[in-house]
């Protein structure tokens, strides 16, 4: 057998995803807070009634300001509490949500904004003056642009306070019922970007049934187990993860709604108040990437406060080690330990590393709590109703022995439906089966130590091109366009290096004869040029040539290599 399956078959519910976060439009809620802003707990919350009402709002003020089915609103903000209803407003409304990194540069925004061709944006009062060169460019007129925060800013510039949206609409909101998307497996709510196995960010079409999928599988493994509806109760979350990236949009705006379950949200990642909200909030869960779990290890402000609340730690979105992993899961275990009661010991603290990518919605593994110890670099079974194999790097033939490599493909419900407005990427990602199975390949590498049903996968190197800084996507292709852009530049070629555990971009140039250009200057191009966390952080080197095959393409596998034997760890 080469397809291991999951061991689960679930059903998924053919609703909109909005049905299945609130279960109806109208019908009460259970008096739970959903959304809960850590620094003013008291007086600054979301209960489940007022997100769905507010999303509802939302919703109604978009159809009026013009929004038709399908129409795509771009959210250009860091987090706050309304942002999840703005996600959700924008799909009730009939519309495609699209969420940009808040760090975005004006050429960075405006790709995005013309690419999605989105006819509404929605801004953080901070980013208007780059929102509004992006809105230039794209030929997006001012009134359809909403200034998204608590003051009154917008409105002097044409552009309009996203309060407008809610403006006098709140007794129809409360009796008013979205419509429900006819086909809900082939309708787009969100388009979340990614860059794939190749080339610049592309929009990722999620239809509502892979998003309810996505959610099915997470919320099947939480509550599958007999411990679980009492952790339920007691679950807390703090969210520091970006909301407009697909692990935490999945995770806090859909899943844990869905399950009642509150949410702290912070608007960005601090460790220190990380670490104060976690003691002050008795949070048992903690989201992470992988550099927020190193410093969880290495600083000495972990054990300075109370974390014994904690009960699980997720690392997603890139490789952990084991040498953190085995250091946090010590440091927990010791805290949770430290007051935990007759039935809490039963279960101790765990910590579980997770496999997902946007094109799969996010999730693409999960543990099951039984599994007690963190067996890097296993990334847990597929998830309900999924199914992969792997398959050598000729890209055909596949692989069933136990610890053999390839690059693991996937497919189930929660695939994508494509790339947006982009057939050629689409078909070079995705392989339909003689029977007809969509398979999505994923770029990663990783093993199987059995074929069954349930095996636990090891994902050990990326195949694509892909550069992870901090959890965050960088394509190399990107990078090298902004570089081929300089008069002195004539090549170019990125890949990524780990250094000190961190992968970082790292350019290798070729100048223009005579070119007196120095590396310092061909960073500080990049860094004018895009988001910090896409700087040339890895170095940038003056080669005679960049390494290519007869057709042009770069071997990146030799580059790769140099970088690592140049400055990269061992
Ligand atoms: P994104 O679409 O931004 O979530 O990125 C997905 C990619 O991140 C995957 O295809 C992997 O290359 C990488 N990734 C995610 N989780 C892990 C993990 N646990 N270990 C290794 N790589 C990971």
């Amino acid at each position: 057998m080469t397809i291991v399956k999951s061991r689960f078959t679930v059903p998924v519910p053919r609703c909109s995803l909005q049905q299945w976060v609130f279960g109806s439009a109208c019908d009460p809620l259970p008096d739970r807070k959903a959304f809960i802003d850590p620094d003013r707990p008291d007086k600054h919350f979301l209960t489940l009634t007022d997100y769905r009402l507010l999303s509802k709002r939302v919703a109604l003020g978009l159809q009026k300001a013009g929004l038709k089915t399908g129409d795509r609103v771009l959210l250009f903000s860091g987090n706050n509490l309304f942002f999840p209803s703005v996600f959700l407003g924008v799909i009730m409304a009939g519309g495609i949500f699209t969420g940009a990194n808040p760090t975005f540069v004006l050429r960075e925004l405006a790709h995005q904004l013309s690419d999605s061709a989105a006819t509404f944006l929605i801004v953080a009062a901070s980013a208007l003056p780059t929102a509004l060169e992006a809105a230039k460019t794209a030929g997006l007129p001012r009134d359809h642009i909403f200034v998204f925060d608590n003051g009154k800013a917008g409105g002097s510039d044409g552009t309009r306070h996203w309060t407008e949206l809610l403006s006098g609409n709140l007794a129809q909101a409360e009796k008013w019922a979205w419509t429900e998307p006819l086909d809900p497996d082939n309708t787009t709510c969100c388009l979340n970007y990614s860059s794939g196995t190749t080339g610049v960010p592309k929009g990722v079409e999620i239809s509502h049934r892979s998003y309810i999928a996505n959610g099915v599988g997470v919320v099947f493994n939480s509550l599958r187990h007999p411990e679980q509806p009492a952790k339920r109760e007691r679950a807390r979350l703090l969210c520091f993860l970006p909301l407009y990236h697909a692990y935490g949009q999945t995770y806090f705006a859909v899943n844990m709604p869905h399950m009642h379950t509150p949410v702290y949200i912070m608007p960005s990642f601090d460790f220190v108040k990380m670490l104060e909200h976690v003691q002050r909030f008795r949070i048992t869960t903690l989201a992470c990437v992988p550099p927020v779990v190193v410093a969880l290890s290495k600083s000495p402000l972990t054990t300075k406060y109370d974390v014994s609340s904690v009960e699980e730690i997720f690392s997603g979105a890139a490789p952990l080690s084991s040498e953190v992993a085995d250091a946090v899961h010590d440091i927990f275990t010791s805290a949770f330990s430290s007051t935990a009661t007759t039935t809490t010991k039963k279960y101790p603290f765990l910590l579980r590393q997770g496999w997902g990518m946007t094109e799969m919605t996010c999730s693409t593994t999960f543990w099951d709590p039984d599994v007690r110890t963190p067996q890097l670099p296993g990334v847990g079974e597929l998830i309900a109703n999924c199914a992969g194999k792997l398959v050598a790097l000729d890209g055909e033939t596949p692989i069933a022995k136990p610890g053999e490599r390839g690059e693991v493909w996937v497919t189930g419900p929660t695939m994508m439906r494509g790339y947006w407005r982009n057939p050629k990427a689409t078909a070079d990602t995705i392989t339909v089966d003689k029977d007809g199975t969509r398979w999505f390949k994923t770029g990663d590498i990783g093993y199987w130590d059995e074929f069954k049903p349930g095996a636990i996968l090891h994902i050990v190197d990326r195949l694509k091109e892909l550069i992870k800084v901090k959890g965050n996507q960088v394509a190399p292709a990107e990078l090298e366009g902004v570089l081929l852009e300089h008069p002195e530049i004539v090549d170019a070629a990125v890949v990524g290096v780990t250094i000190k555990g961190r992968e970082m971009p790292r350019a290798y140039v070729l100048k223009a004869e005579g070119s007196k250009i120095s590396e310092r200057e061909v960073a500080e191009w990049m860094a004018g040029r895009v988001a910090p966390y896409k700087r040339l952080t890895g170095g940038v080197v003056f080669a005679d040539a960049i390494p290519k095959n007869p057709s042009g393409k770069i071997l990146r596998k030799i580059l790769r290599e140099r970088a690592k034997e140049e400055v990269g760890d061992i």
